[in-house]
């Protein structure tokens, strides 16, 4: 299988503005934010999508949600930032590696109306 633009970004195989990385997971600047803030928490292990997670990364899906809520800190958008993982093409999946995206400094509000 070829490697994805994240797997080659893990790899140090692509060039990209790393904010965090550990054994588990990296957190890089989105390419084409949407978003003031736009950033992208990656598991290293090759997920293709949340849908194909099993029990076996239960774990590893919470730390990415940790690590989420860590960098909102460190951007110090924790009070307000949105959370968006797309799961497949039709949903607006364009890099089939699991990811997370935090956005804030923008407002989505129409998406939720209440
Ligand atoms: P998605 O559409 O949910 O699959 O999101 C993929 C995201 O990856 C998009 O927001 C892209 O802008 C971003 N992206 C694609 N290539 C790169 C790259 N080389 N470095 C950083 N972000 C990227």
């Amino acid at each position: 299988m070829a490697k994805t633009v994240f797997e080659k970004i893990i790899d140090r195989e692509l060039p990209s503005k790393i904010l965090f990385e550990d054994e588990k997971c990296i957190v890089i600047e989105d390419i084409a934010p949407k978003a003031p803030v736009h950033v992208l928490v990656i598991p290293k292990k090759p997920i293709k999508m949340l849908s194909k997670a099993t029990a076996d990364d239960q774990e590893l899906l919470g730390h990415l949600m940790m690590i989420a809520k860590q960098i909102s800190e460190k951007l110090n958008v924790q009070d307000a930032f949105n959370i968006v993982i797309n799961n497949g093409a039709e949903a607006g999946q364009t890099v089939f590696h699991l990811h997370i995206h935090l956005l804030a400094g923008r407002d989505f509000s129409d998406l939720f109306p209440t």
